[in-house]
């Protein structure tokens, strides 16, 4: 899970990246980067949140009036600061980018670029190979004769040899901002302009703080081009099958961000009045509905009213924990929970409580949580969940790559209850989320392997397994 943007116009870049990350801080906290671009480039990068790699010296550096930057979160292994993006290559022209996703061919791309003398990768991010083949198709045409029709021919050739979920920004040195998006638009991407100025984010939140108001998407298959004048050039480089990760609607964009025409905050609405269809039907009825904060919060307030029930915030937040489901280390993780909520005891004690919350990946979360209210003194727990069990592993780029670590992977609803020690359990069903995600949209259909096992881009017994591998000796 990362978070990227790009910018160009005739303003200042720098400090506009800098606000970008910081409204998409909560898509990775691992690392962030930016480089922007004059007569010469200018990169800064490093471990850590926004506010801890940037400050007002090294912002100060970040010349040029284009740019891009990234928030990371390592899908595989501990992230290096050698994996922190943006990534750049001297030829042709000096290319940056930066993506969001996962290159599921990363292993077979590794070994065949790094087979070629003059292609030395310097990292494990798969970035690397995405830039190396870009670089490398842009090579192929005539360079003294650099068009958009030039880069667009080298987004097919990528589209060609790369495979799983990337949403891409570029910056082509004198020449132009770059963006793209998978043929499947696994990972979003927004494109925002506002008089002469342009840029592409993970999430339109990230324009609200740089004050763009028109914005739009870039579709499954198609780069957008934008010239050193200002004009823009668009092209369905690949026919799409538009199919956005659903999970980004349940859990992973802020509530204030729209994206593939999805207002994400009325997404999650639609989700709580689906449930409460689904806790109706199973006859569950709770004295008080309480979100588990922060991304239930939406459905769970849907949720009560539909059912006519109180919504008391009946758990409070510790701000400055990070989120538990990207820790590491199922102790780590006990812990948090206990860290990072604490139960207001009044709204709670001898009351018949319905928890909602948007997922459960491991179980460990959800039983403290269900604990944590027991022993404030509720008289029931019940758990309503806004999206399906999880069962499979995301290959896309979210961080829950093995089979092994989902609560629900052979499991029953029955058993999972037991797992998570709640009174009821009670799961969103599979047409209710897709359903309350799609809303009015044109959207034909999402990514919901995670749910189902379908993968859009199909995926061999073999990968999952190597990452099955990876992830437990990353997590041993
Ligand atoms: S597998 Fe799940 S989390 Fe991964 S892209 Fe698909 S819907 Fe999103």
């Amino acid at each position: 899970m990362c978070g990227i943007i790009g910018i160009t116009g005739r303003k200042p870049a720098g400090t506009k990246l800098f606000e970008g990350l910081l409204a998409l801080q909560h898509r990775g906290q691992d690392s962030a980067g930016a480089l922007t671009a004059d007569h010469t480039v200018h990169l800064k990068k490093g471990n850590g949140t926004v506010a801890a790699v940037f400050n007002q010296k090294n912002l100060a550096r970040l010349t040029g009036t284009a740019g891009i930057g990234q928030v990371r979160y390592p899908t595989i292994g501990p992230g290096s600061p050698e994996d922190a993006q943006p990534f750049y290559v001297n030829h042709p022209f000096g290319i940056a980018m930066v993506h969001n996703g996962n290159v599921t061919n990363y292993a077979d791309l590794r070994r065949e670029l790094q087979s070629q003398d003059f292609r030395q990768l310097t990292s494990f991010s798969d970035v690397e190979p995405i830039l190396n083949v870009f670089a490398e198709e842009l090579d192929k045409t005539d360079l003294n004769r650099f068009n958009p029709a030039s880069v667009f021919r080298a987004v097919r050739g990528v589209f060609g040899r790369v495979h799983g979920a990337y949403s891409v920004v570029a910056l082509i040195h004198d020449r132009g901002l770059l963006a793209f998006r998978d043929p499947f638009g696994i990972r979003p991407l927004v494109f925002a302009r506002q008089g002469r100025e342009f840029a592409f984010a993970s999430e339109s939140v990230a324009f609200d703080r740089l004050g763009f108001r028109r914005f739009g998407d870039v579709a499954p298959g198609e780069a957008v081009f934008v010239d050193l004048r200002g004009r823009v050039h668009r092209r369905q480089v690949q026919r799409g099958t538009p199919r956005p990760c659903i999970f980004e609607f349940v859990y992973i964009a802020r509530p204030d961000s729209v994206i593939d025409g999805i207002d994400v905050y009325e997404a999650r609405l639609r989700l709580g009045e689906r449930l409460a269809v689904e806790v109706a039907r199973q006859g569950v009825q709770p004295d008080v509905v309480v979100p588990v904060p922060d991304t239930a919060r939406p459905a769970a307030s849907a949720l009560a009213s539909a059912l006519g029930v109180q919504l008391r915030e009946g758990l409070i937040k510790n701000r400055y924990i990070a989120r538990t489901f990207i820790m590491h280390g199922q102790e780590r993780r006990i812990l948090s929970v206990r860290q990072k909520l604490n139960p207001v005891r009044s709204q709670v004690q001898g009351r018949d409580v319905m928890l909602v919350d948007d997922s459960i990946v491991r179980g460990t979360t959800s039983r403290e949580i269900v604990q944590m209210v027991r022993e404030a003194g509720a008289r029931k727990v019940f758990l309503a969940i806004t999206a399906p069990p999880l069962r499979f592993p995301c290959v896309y780029g979210i961080d829950m790559m093995t089979r092994g670590e989902f609560a629900a992977r052979d499991l029953t609803v029955e058993q999972i209850r037991r797992v998570v020690n709640a009174d009821a359990l009670i799961y969103q069903t599979y047409p209710g989320l897709v359903a309350a995600v799609r809303g009015h949209s044109a959207v034909p259909g999402f990514c919901t392997a995670c749910f189902d096992g379908r993968y859009p881009t199909g995926v061999s017994q073999r990968y999952l397994a190597q990452m099955e591998r990876e992830r437990r000796s990353w997590l041993e």
